[in-house]
């Protein structure tokens, strides 16, 4: 089959590889109909995830119809049409019990390599490095997925694929870093990067009843659809100081929460975001901060600062202190994601929100490389690429 392979920093080809093949019988195997490219996408691509291997194949966001499963997998039929989530959770560990999915304790069979990162491993997932457990990915005509009988989700006909694919990431992470804020009645909700997180973090901060959302970025076509599409006030960060124009837009208080949609390659023009650049250009520091201290140092006194941006290692001049003083209360993590693909595909069939408004881009799969290139340089107004395996795009 055609897959879309990691060979390097910036290195992306679209490779034949073998065909995927049912292993463990809770297994099924799934014909990709549509598979997107994603934020997180962008720090392999940059070189920022550790433990990639040449020819491993890439993609996390994916959905499409069931051509095979294993003996034991009860839940799923050949023919069903359904949409997968990025982790990969056993649903019957101590965490998965707990909704903690994106925690479980048995779906990486390298936890090794994270237990000497970070003390515990998280869950696997698909298409992001062998540390999280070395899965190829959705980019690609067919992907193997383990657990299948409590991941997929099965959606109905009548929704078209751009409508649904988003709840395999980033809707649900969307609207978990929300949810997160503990929003009540009243609340102002401060949002930086308005990317395809970012967006989905905007419409569920309203969803979820915040009064006023702010949002942060500096592209003039991702600020016009957080405003137009999204109602949220914006700020571009390259023409306005962000810290005194949250101030006096919050009455000198602050946002009650703040979530930071950006991650570890935070852009920046002050003194701490060139810091940073010099340092992980040296290897000297592993992620770009620079967003989550503006977020810190924003948020009132007694908020809640929610990160659903990736951060992948240590990260340099931290103001805890400030967190601290102010009493803050941080919340993050990969997404919880079958907690939240059911009620989510509740609130589209409801029509409370249509998430194919996200796609700027569709493309075949052969068009990969190229389109990692404009939506990491954010070229020709790119926010979402949508790729139909075994289709061709219209390029746009
Ligand atoms: P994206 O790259 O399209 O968007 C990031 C946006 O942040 C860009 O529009 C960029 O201009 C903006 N930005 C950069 N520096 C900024 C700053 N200083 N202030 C304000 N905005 C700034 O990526 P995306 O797909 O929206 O993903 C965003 C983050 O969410 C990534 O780190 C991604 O890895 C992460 N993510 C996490 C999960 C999870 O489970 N927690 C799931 C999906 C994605
Ligand atoms: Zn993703």
């Amino acid at each position: 089959m055609k897959a879309v392979c990691y060979y390097g920093t910036e290195d992306v080809r679209v490779e034949r590889v073998p065909d995927p093949a049912i292993l463990n019988p809770r297994d099924a195997i799934v014909k990709v109909t549509a598979t997107a490219i994603c934020g997180s996408d962008l720090h392999i691509y940059g070189g920022y995830i550790p433990t990639m291997e040449k020819g491993d194949v890439l993609g996390h966001e994916f959905m499409g119809e069931v051509v095979e499963v294993g003996r034991d997998n009860h839940a799923l039929n050949v023919g069903d049409r359904v949409v997968v989530p990025f982790t990969i959770s056993c649903g019957r560990c101590y965490y998965c019990k707990q909704q903690l999915w994106s925690l479980c304790d048995n779906s990486n069979p390298n936890a090794w390599m994270a237990e000497k990162l970070y003390g515990f491993s998280a869950s696997g997932l698909f298409g992001y490095s062998h540390m999280y457990g070395g899965y190829p990915g959705g980019q690609a005509e067919y992907a193997r997925v383990p657990f299948a009988d409590v991941g997929p989700l099965k959606v109905p006909r009548a929704l078209s694929d751009e409508q649904v694919l988003f709840l395999s990431d980033i809707f649900p992470t969307g609207y978990m870093a929300a949810e997160n804020c503990e929003i009540k009645p009243g609340d102002t909700v401060a949002v930086w990067g308005c990317g395809p997180v970012g967006q989905f973090a905007i419409r569920s901060a309203y969803l979820l009843g915040a009064e006023r959302v702010i949002a942060i970025d500096r592209f003039p076509e991702r600020l016009s659809l957080a405003s137009v599409h999204g109602r949220a006030d914006v700020l571009n960060y390259a023409d306005v100081d962000v810290v005194e124009a949250l101030r006096d837009l919050t009455g000198g208080q602050g946002p009650d929460s703040c979530i930071d949609a950006v991650g570890l390659e935070s852009h920046g023009t002050t003194l701490d975001a060139w810091y940073d650049r010099a340092k992980t250009k040296m290897y000297l520091a592993t992620d770009r901060p620079h967003a989550l201290r503006q977020a810190i140092s924003c948020g009132r006194k007694g908020g809640i600062v929610s990160i659903p941006g990736v951060y992948g290692g240590w990260l340099d001049k931290f103001p805890l202190g400030a967190a601290f003083a102010k009493g803050l209360t941080l919340k993050m993590g990969q997404t919880h994601m079958h907690k939240y693909m059911p009620q989510l595909l509740a609130r589209i069939e409801r029509g409370d929100i249509d998430p194919s408004f996200i796609v700027t881009h569709r493309v075949a799969l052969d068009d990969a490389p190229q389109m990692y290139r404009t939506f990491r340089e954010k070229q020709d107004a790119c926010i979402k690429v949508v790729m139909k395996p075994g289709q061709p795009g219209d390029g746009r």
